[in-house]
């Protein structure tokens, strides 16, 4: 191993870079924006590199929304000229996993908010429906005779009982158990932190004495998605921009795209040079390829 990695770029070398690729991967939160709030400068570099030429697209292991309310989120904060086709969220990734590569025959137990729900409705999988029984228990709660498989995400109104619910399902071998991502936390704007999907799917892999299968970053399984909706998608061509070492700097490695972290985010870079001094080629595979402060020094690339 040696100091591959962690490279501090700007303008020109940042030029040189995206002169070599034709497709940029954007992780959403933390890269284009803080929650509501658009990162400076970002609205500019995503609309240049798209009337350049380049194929951008969105990756984000954000379930909670279905694809049609992030076209709306991006207009909202003036990306005004992104398409439902540019994105790829772990919620769409997730229904494309359940419809096109296990073919669920039978209804899906979800453990997420509606935007989940929606998502996989829309790719037609049957989700079973929550019932109002307010004063049932894991004692007495009715259990679904035909649950194929069990799918976990960001979920605000979680509780004890869909907790056993879903162990109650996974007793079943046959039964998938899929996570729309494992993200531990995510910070908000106040300081304080949202704890994230990652920590429901640990409960239930605990209580199911089972693994999840992971659909969002840092699992290949998104990139295999944006493979077969574009046509010559060569990961030498592509960049992948996050602010997450865990999740897209890892994704970039696993899928074998050049990395760029961005330090308006979760990860900084004292962190990413630790994994970067580390012997364990496990840790080297969170090491970004090369830094920015933000996503706004693109803007200096495009200068002249
Ligand atoms: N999941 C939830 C519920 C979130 O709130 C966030 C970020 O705010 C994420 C996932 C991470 O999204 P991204 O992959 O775009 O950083
Ligand atoms: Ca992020």
């Amino acid at each position: 191993f040696g100091l591959k990695g962690c490279q501090k770029i700007r303008g020109p070398q940042i030029r040189n870079l995206l002169a070599t690729k034709d497709f940029i991967l954007f992780d959403c939160d933390g890269v284009i924006w803080n929650g509501e709030t658009a990162i400076t400068g970002a609205v500019a570099v995503v609309n240049s590199l798209i009337r350049r030429g380049k194929n951008v697209v969105f990756v984000t292991n954000n379930s909670t929304r279905p694809r049609e309310n992030y076209v709306h989120k991006f207009c909202r904060l003036g990306f005004t000229d992104v398409m439902l086709e540019q994105i790829f969220s772990s919620s769409y990734c997730s229904a494309l996993y359940l419809r096109d590569v296990v073919k669920v025959c039978g209804q899906v137990f979800v453990i997420g908010c509606d935007g989940l729900r929606r998502e996989l409705q829309e790719a037609g999988i049957p989700c079973v429906e929550e019932t109002d029984e307010p004063n049932a228990t894991i004692f007495d709660c009715a259990l679904a005779p035909d649950v194929k498989a069990v799918l976990v995400g960001h979920d605000d109104k979680m509780t004890f009982l869909k907790l056993a619910k879903a162990s109650c399902y996974l007793r079943d071998p046959d039964c998938l158990f899929l996570a729309t991502d494992t993200d531990p936390w995510h910070p908000l704007s106040s300081g304080r932190i949202l704890p994230g999907s990652g920590s429901l799917t640990a409960a239930l892999e605990v209580a199911s004495g089972r693994k999840a299968t992971v659909i969002g970053k840092p699992s290949r399984f998104m990139f295999e998605c944006i493979s077969s909706q574009f046509s010559g998608v060569d990961p030498a061509q592509c960049l992948m921009i996050g602010d997450r070492l865990q999740t897209d700097m890892l994704f970039g490695s696993n899928c074998g795209l050049d990395t760029v972290l961005t330090l308006t985010g979760v990860s900084q870079m004292e962190e990413a040079q630790e994994y970067s001094n580390s012997e364990l080629t496990s840790d080297r595979s969170l090491v970004p390829d090369y830094v920015v402060d933000t996503i706004a020094d693109f803007l200096l690339a495009f200068d002249e």
